[in-house]
């Protein structure tokens, strides 16, 4: 029997065995696909986070369960709430029967990641959707721990145990969350000095400001309300999103043409690196602040890191990764696989 590690991210969900597999999500039912759920574990409908997250799914957000949150749909015609727990199930599930495919052999045990700022009341509906799931958790494991130890077992110049250790900062920018922790590394011996993060701080809050801009740009050009109708505000969701990650490898003008937006009407604008980076000013500022705090908290100076790895999706918008560079005084690198990471640690722990 195989243990696979999963990393199931805000965003895209990744599972590793010895040889990686990547899976991910696409929207195509918007209002009964549901995604992005991954924040509600543990929470009540009431909850403030749960409130300020219902303006960004598209799907309706229900009370279940003594008040906690669970998400309404239509299935095979018929209507039904499911509980984060269930989704969760239902998605773990999946990536089971995606391995289980690949790899040609079943799969019960695993390790799962989760943000390193998750409560003991996430962690534990976490491993209630494993259950339902019929899967055996071996562990939960820290996204940032994963990475570590990712990043540990493929380095072959690290000091020897009576060396001084070499000391790395580990970043990790998914879609929704921010992730940093110093590390000391020695052959086979790690030891994490001090995580931080942003909880709310990741890759859609740059789409969030090309978002902003076009409604306002699509408002005083032809008139349309785009935040009025929840597809219409998907579907530039989806197009900023692709021309944010085009702007990562050209700063060259690049046109958003969406056809039939609104009432059979055509938009188009355009957007450079530049304009883009004006708009974020403040988000790339914000980078620094939990680099600021993993480096007070492990009472490190930049001048005691050896390296700085990046990972996650985010850290691939230019001016985030700039940034990094230019707190630390050097370049950054990424020798890892920027996607698999995570999911890799995961699979490591037993291995
Ligand atoms: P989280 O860690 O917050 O749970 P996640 O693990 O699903 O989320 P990742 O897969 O690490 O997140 O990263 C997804 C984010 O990275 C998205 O916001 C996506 O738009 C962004 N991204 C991916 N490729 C690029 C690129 N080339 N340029 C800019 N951003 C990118
Ligand atoms: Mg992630």
């Amino acid at each position: 029997m195989a243990v696979v590690g999963f990393d199931i991210g805000f965003q895209n969900n990744y599972i590793a065995v010895a040889k990686v597999i990547t899976f991910c999500f696409l929207i195509t039912n918007s209002k009964n696909t549901v995604f992005n759920f991954k924040r509600f574990h543990g929470r009540s409908f009431d909850d403030i986070i749960v409130q300020s997250e219902r303006a960004n799914v598209p799907y309706d957000l229900v009370p279940v369960n003594d008040g906690r949150v669970g998400a309404k749909v239509m299935y095979l015609d018929k209507e039904h709430q499911f509980s984060i727990e269930q989704l969760t199930a239902m998605l773990l599930t999946k990536l089971k029967d995606t391995a289980e495919a690949n790899i040609q052999k079943k799969v019960v045990d695993c390790v799962i990641s989760v943000p390193t700022f998750f409560t003991d009341a996430e962690r534990r509906r976490v491993l209630d959707a494993v259950q339902i799931a019929g899967l055996n958790c071996l562990r939960l494991m820290n996204d940032t721990t994963a990475v570590a130890l990712s990043y540990g077992i493929y380095k072959e110049d690290l000091p020897s145990p009576d060396e001084k250790p070499k000391i790395v900062i580990l970043v990790d920018m998914g879609h929704s969350a921010f992730q940093v922790s110093a590390c000391a590394f020695k052959k086979g011996k790690l030891k994490v000095l001090a995580t931080a993060f942003d909880t709310h701080f990741g890759g859609r809050d740059f789409d969030q400001r090309l978002v902003e801009y076009f409604c306002t740009e699509f408002n005083a050009k032809y008139k349309l309300d785009v935040k009025s109708r929840v597809r219409a505000l998907l579907r530039l969701q989806q197009e900023c999103e692709k021309l944010k990650k085009l702007m990562s490898s050209s700063s060259m003008d690049i046109p958003l043409n969406i056809e039939c937006l609104i009432d059979e009407k055509d938009v188009s604008g355009k957007m450079n690196r530049s304009h883009f980076e004006e708009l974020c000013a403040d988000l790339i500022e914000r980078v620094t602040v939990p680099l600021v705090t993993v480096m007070e908290q492990a009472e490190l100076q930049v001048q005691n890191v050896s390296a700085v790895e990046i990972v996650g999706g985010g850290t691939r918008i230019p001016a985030v990764r700039a940034k990094i560079a230019k707190f630390f005084g050097k370049d950054v690198s990424s020798t890892l696989n920027a996607d698999e990471a995570v999911a890799r640690g995961c699979a490591l722990q037993c291995a």
